[in-house]
This record gives structure tokens, C-alpha cells and sequence, in this order.
């Protein structure tokens, strides 16, 4: 029996079928559980009383002690209000009530002594309060020290509802559940030196000080964030050892003369090692499924080839998938030169491949005859059918949704191997969590001789000076990009301002070609454009962020942005990984308004300090929380956590990591004594929630 999911919030005192029913649409709030569940936001302090004459400048909610010397009504209609003027001995200041004025004149008096909280705001020379919390000195005993703010909901205030109520339910609730079960392994609990739940819901109810607040805190986070862990080591565990993989024992030919033969650089550190671990998980005889992380121009493409390489040595064939029209075009022009030497058979497939083409791309994958096909979405048709696909390289992967990639893995009764390539930055926090089933390498060094990109911040007022910087890169033979934001509810906006710019561009820069594009353009005029200014025809490229992915004009060496401030870090980042491909130095200059907020000012600060993306990515998560990189990953996950934070609880959830690994590797299934808690409380929480076997 668990009395706090069993128990109804509706039979406490003051709640009722009515408010029952508006605390479950507005909040979610059913059950005791989910009451306690509810926790504060953040925390005053109700420890200090003001007196009214010490008010002063902009002050945080505040606790003043007097009487009410008047109470009246004022205004009519939607402008009646009830007005009280308030002394507490040092000075009067008004309190002010547009709502529920019939209630409070019933429930307060003139002449009797009360505690008033509120944040206190100057008015035509004189302080006053809208709908302070009002206590009695005698109610006010329990709610001392630090008192929490409840997230809650217009409509709730509405009916009267306020973080003082729901502080006054979870009270009752702790008080008729004088024992709670303990959710956690009393073990795990006592080495961690946690509080046990019971103590740690009362405490972040109640914090008697700071310190026990953040005991229950870290015990809280703790938890959601220990069984989120134990439940994808668990499905990722069982996983490896269900699904069998092709076994890749051989270096052969192919690898060999090419890494000997046609390399056209020595490989860095990074990719050196990437490949090994790459090989070793090719050769387990288990399927890999591995995630390779690498900055923007950091040579992913590289490593991909040499993979493939592998699989064609060892007789199956491979596919790389591209998000993009543009970027499988251009992945096809770098491969099938790299290896034309080696006779190596390489073919594009897109949406605009002919039918005649793509007859032949289709028998000759049958036959196995053709040893690589690299391609969009089209490779993923069910009419395109592999001899033996061994291997699987994804490119750009948060453009692709999971069903898309598992529509891959489908091509054969046994998986290939999966190798999926992002440039933007997971921090690792959150990819153990998002890709925890997946391996994850990292590219951590660029190929020598990258000048780093420097970043300017400019205002829309120093926009001449800019242009004649970038007359002399032009002068000098370099290309340039200028790049516009365009966001859905602004598009129309969004396309006049990019028409202007496209228009004032074209006028400054008389001599040279300009090419423009943007994702309302049908595909083949876009095509057009871009492989004007990839080839070097047009000398500037006018776009909005359908540029953002892959896209590699090493000659390319300075990107505008425009509207700067309206984009997000990561997008910046990826702007920015245009330029500075080639030998000369490179210049991203980030345009603004002159006037902008505080913070979008910090966020553009960070990129002109750093160009390493795992700072930034890590910036990013912190200034906005996970959510957006969550969206961009479609990684189908629900991030259910009330307290934790995956951006800001890094270390925690490396600890819950950990923990839940060496629980794992104890005792997979879960079933000493001392862990039936834990297999208990996992099968509770994931029956609800998540289906992990939906993550690739
Ligand atoms: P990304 O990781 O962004 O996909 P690419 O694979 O497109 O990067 O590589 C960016 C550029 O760096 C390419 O022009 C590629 O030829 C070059 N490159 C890759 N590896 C090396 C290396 N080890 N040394 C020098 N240049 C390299
Ligand atoms: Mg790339």
C-alpha cells in the first residue's frame, strides 16, 4: 500500500471536489504524493521584520508589523479596490487589494495587530503593498525563517490560491504521514551521508537553515537523478548483450593504402584515437552504436572515410547520411576523389537523383557492387535494399529524428554499425543522460595550422567601417558570408530584412557576384546559388541559417551576422565554423543593436572571448537550461525531473552515474536484499514515464 500515491489531496481541509480538480489541471497535483512533490521555487526570508520609514530604492518582499488604521473601498467597476492604510509605528503606507475585496474585509479588522509580507512599491511619494500574505503574530510562529515560494498559476490565484495555501496543505500532509517509506537503498543513503525522504520532504518544506535545505536538496536531486541513470545503464546494458554485431577482425587493403597511400595529411591525435576505439568496438562482435562528437572543422569526414574503409575490408558495404541536400553532395565530392584511386565504387542518391540513376544505384547495392552509397534521407526508402550494410555513418545527427535512424538499422537482420557525427557540443552531462546507451568519442583538437576565428561585436552604427573591411578581403580574393536571422513568427519581417540587406549588399559591392538564399526558396534554386559561391563564382553569399550545417568554402574568411543578439550560442557557433577553413586568418563579426539586455550582451561577450565549443555549449546550457538542446536532438526523451537540473547539476548526476553503475555491476538484475528498493522504485517510476527502447 502506498499511501502517498493512494492518498487524494481533495479530502484536506480546504480543498474539495472544486479546487481538487483545479490543483490536477493546473498543477498535476493529485495525489499526497504529488503535493509534496511540489516543491519551492526559491526561498524568502521571513526571519526580519522592517519598519516602513527604513523603506527604501527597490526592495525584495519584506515583512512589516502594525495595524490597519482604515480600510475602505475605492473606484467602481473594473477599478474598485480595497485600500487600508497600514502603520507600524514608524510610518503609514497603503495596502492595496484589487481581488477578492469582499473576502478580506470579512477576514481582517482595523486595530488588530497582523504581520504583513509583500514587496514594497513608492507610489506618488507615498509606500504601498497590492496583496501582501497577512498573518497574525500568533499564525506566523510556524512559517518563520525560510519560507518557500510555490510555482503556481493565474487561475489559481484567482480562486484564491496561493503559495501560503499550498504551504498550509503539504503542512497537513507531512502531519498525517509521520513515516514515509524510504525510496532510496538504506545503504546508498547512509555512505552518501544523505538525508533519509522522510526528512529531506519535510526539510524543503520547512528549512529550519540553509544547510538542511541544501541536504534536501542534493538528496532530492539525487534520487530522480540516480534512477534516470540506473534505468538507461539498465536498457543499454541489456541491449549490448542482446543485439549481436558484424565482427570487423581486419585491417585490410583498402584501409591500408589509403592510410599509407593517399592521406592527404597526417591525422591528428584526436582522430588517431577516435579510430581505435572506433576498430575496437567494430571488432567486439557486439553492434556499435557510437556518438563522435567533434568541434566544427575539427576532420570528422576523415574519420568517417577510414571507417568505411574497414567495413569494405572486411567485405560489407557502407552508407553515409547526410541531412542535407548540399552536405551529401559535398560529402560525395570529397569521398569519391579520396578514394577514386583506390577503385572504390561511390554513388550519390538524393531526392533529385534520376530515376535512371537511381535504378542503377539500386541494382548495384543489390548485387554489391557498389561499395559506398552517401546520400540524404532518400537512402533510408524502403526501396532501397543493401546486399550486406555493415556499416551506417550519420552525419550532423540532431537533423535526424530517432525512427529515421532505426529505419537504417532495419536494412538487415543483423544491425550494422552505427556511427553518428554532431558538431554541436553535447555537454558530457547530458549526453551520459540523452545518448546513455550510446559510446561517445570526442574529437578534442583541430588539425594544425587553424588560425582561430577572431570575433568582433559591432553595432549597427559602425556598419561602414565594417563594410570597408570587408571590401579589402575581397580585394584580396577572399569570400564572405552574411547571414540573416529568420524565425517563423517574425518570416515576413524576417524576409523583408534580408531582401534590404541582400539589395544594400549588392549596391556597396557593385563588382562582384552576390548569391542569395533562404529555406522558402525551392531546392533547386537554392542548389544554384550555393554552388555559385562554393565554386567561387559569387563572391558573397546573402543566406539565412540554412548555411548553419557542414558547409565548407575554405576560401571563405569572413561571416557577418546580422541581428546577432536574436541568435542562440550554439547557433552562433556554428555560423562561425563557416569561416576559418582556410590558411588565412578569419573574421566573424557579430552585428548588433546598440542597446540590448543585459544578458543578451553576456551571451554575445562569450563568443568574442572563446571559440572552443564545449565552453560555449556548457555557456549555452547554463544562460538557458537544457531544453533547446534537448529539442534539437529529438532524442525522444522525456525529461520529467522536477528538481534536478541537467544543466546545472553536473556533478550530481555524474555521482548518480556512478553510483548507479557500481550498482549495476554488482547486481544486474537488482535482486539482493538490499536493492529490492531501488528495482522496486525503478519499476514504479518507468512504468509511468519513459520508453527507453524507443532511443536508438
Ligand atoms: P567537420 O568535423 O566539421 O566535419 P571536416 O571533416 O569537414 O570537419 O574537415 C574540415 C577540414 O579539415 C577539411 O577541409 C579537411 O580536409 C581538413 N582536415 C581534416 N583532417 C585534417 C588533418 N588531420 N590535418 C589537416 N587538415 C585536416
Ligand atoms: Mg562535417
Amino acid at each position: 500500500m502506498d499511501r502517498l500515491r493512494n492518498s487524494n489531496v481533495m479530502y484536506l481541509r480546504g480543498i474539495g471536489p472544486k479546487r481538487a480538480e483545479l490543483l490536477d489541471k493546473q498543477l498535476g497535483i493529485r495525489s499526497y504524493r504529488d503535493l509534496l512533490y511540489h516543491f519551492p521555487t526559491r526561498y524568502l526570508d521571513r526571519s526580519s521584520v522592517y519598519r516602513v520609514a527604513d523603506f527604501e530604492g527597490d526592495m525584495p518582499m519584506v515583512q512589516v508589523r502594525g495595524r490597519f488604521v482604515t480600510m475602505t473601498e475605492q473606484g467602481e467597476g473594473a477599478k474598485r479596490r480595497l485600500v487600508g492604510l497600514f502603520s507600524d509605528g514608524s510610518q503609514m503606507m497603503e495596502v492595496v487589494w484589487f481581488r477578492r475585496i469582499k473576502q478580506i474585509k470579512e477576514a481582517y479588522h482595523v486595530n488588530t495587530e497582523y504581520i504583513l509580507f509583500g514587496k514594497p512599491e513608492s507610489f506618488n511619494g507615498r509606500w504601498s503593498m497590492v496583496h501582501p500574505e497577512i498573518d497574525t503574530p500568533q499564525s506566523l510562529t510556524a512559517a518563520q525563517g525560510l519560507r518557500g515560494v510555490y510555482p503556481l498559476t493565474e487561475k489559481l490565484s484567482a480562486q484564491g490560491i496561493g503559495s501560503r495555501q499550498i504551504f498550509g496543505w503539504v503542512q497537513a500532509v507531512l502531519a498525517a504521514t509521520p513515516s514515509i517509506r524510504e525510496t532510496l537503498p538504506q545503504p546508498l543513503v547512509a555512505r552518501l551521508g544523505l538525508p533519509d525522504l522522510r526528512q529531506a520532504l519535510h526539510d524543503i518544506h520547512n528549512p529550519s537553515s540553509n544547510e538542511r535545505l541544501q541536504a534536501a536538496r542534493l538528496r532530492l536531486k539525487f534520487e530522480e537523478l540516480f534512477y534516470l541513470q540506473l534505468d538507461i545503464l539498465r536498457y543499454s546494458r541489456r541491449r549490448s548483450v542482446s543485439v549481436g554485431g558484424f565482427r570487423f577482425s581486419r585491417v585490410g587493403d583498402y584501409f591500408n593504402r589509403f592510410y599509407f597511400e593517399q592521406l592527404p595529411f597526417p591525422l591528428t591525435g584526436a582522430q588517431k584515437r577516435v579510430i581505435k576505439e572506433i576498430r575496437s568496438d567494430m571488432g567486439s562482435g557486439r553492434q556499435m552504436n557510437r556518438l563522435l562528437q567533434g568541434d566544427v572543422g575539427s576532420g570528422k569526414t576523415l574519420v568517417a572515410l577510414l571507417t568505411m574503409l574497414i567495413a569494405l575490408d572486411n567485405g560489407y558495404q557502407a552508407c553515409l547520411m547526410a541531412p542535407t541536400e548540399i552536405l551529401a553532395t559535398q560529402h560525395y565530392d570529397t569521398v569519391s576523389r579520396l578514394v577514386a584511386p583506390l577503385g572504390i565504387n561511390v554513388r550519390l542518391l538524393t531526392g533529385s537523383t534520376r530515376k535512371k540513376e537511381r535504378d542503377i544505384t539500386h541494382a548495384q547495392l543489390l548485387d554489391g557492387s557498389l561499395h559506398i552509397l552517401i546520400g540524404t534521407h532518400a537512402v533510408i526508402e524502403d526501396n532501397v535494399q543493401f546486399r550486406n550494410l555493415g556499416f551506417v555513418v550519420i552525419d550532423e545527427q540532431h537533423r535526424f529524428g530517432v525512427a529515421q535512424r532505426a529505419r537504417l538499422w532495419k536494412k538487415n537482420s543483423v544491425p550494422p554499425h552505427v556511427l553518428v557525427m554532431t558538431a554541436t557540443p553535447i555537454p558530457r552531462t547530458l549526453a551520459m543522460t540523452v545518448y546513455g546507451d550510446l559510446s561517445v568519442s570526442v574529437i578534442d583538437e583541430l588539425p594544425p595550422g587553424r588560425k582561430p576565428v577572431t570575433t568582433l561585436l559591432r553595432y549597427d552604427d559602425n556598419r561602414e567601417q565594417v563594410f570597408r573591411s570587408v571590401g579589402r578581403e575581397l580585394a584580396a580574393g577572399r569570400q564572405v558570408y552574411v547571414v540573416y536571422p529568420l524565425i517563423q513568427e517574425n518570416e515576413k519581417l524576417d524576409l523583408q530584412c534580408l531582401e534590404e540587406g541582400y539589395d544594400s549588399i549588392c549596391e556597396t559591392f557593385p563588382n562582384y557576384k552576390v548569391s542569395f538564399v533562404h529555406g522558402r526558396m525551392k531546392p533547386a534554386t537554392k542548389d544554384y546559388q550555393m554552388q555559385q559561391f562554393a565554386s567561387g563564382e559569387a563572391r558573397i553569399l546573402v543566406a539565412t541559417t540554412v548555411i548553419e550545417v557542414g558547409v565548407n568554402v575554405p576560401n571563405a574568411s569572413v561571416m557577418i551576422i546580422e541581428n546577432a543578439e536574436r541568435f542562440g550560442l550554439s547557433q552562433l557557433h556554428q555560423l562561425r565554423g563557416r569561416v576559418g577553413r582556410g590558411a588565412a586568418q578569419s573574421f566573424c563579426i557579430l552585428m548588433s543593436k546598440r542597446k540590448i539586455a543585459a544578458d543578451t550582451r553576456r551571451r554575445l561577450e562569450v563568443m568574442t572571448s572563446t571559440t572552443d565549443g564545449f565552453v560555449i555549449a556548457e555557456a549555452d546550457m547554463k544562460m538557458r537550461g537544457p531544453g533547446d538542446i534537448e529539442g534539437t536532438m529529438q532524442s525522444g526523451i522525456a525529461f520529467d525531473l522536477k528538481i534536478a537540473d541537467l544543466a546545472r547539476d553536473g556533478q550530481i548526476v555524474e555521482l548518480a552515474r556512478r553510483e548507479a553503475e557500481a550498482m549495476l555491476d554488482e547486481d544486474p538484475s537488482l535482486s539482493m536484499p538490499e536493492h529490492v528498493v531501488a528495482a522496486r522504485e525503478l519499476s514504479i517510476q518507468t512504468s509511468r514515464a519513459v520508453d527507453w527502447s524507443r532511443i536508438s
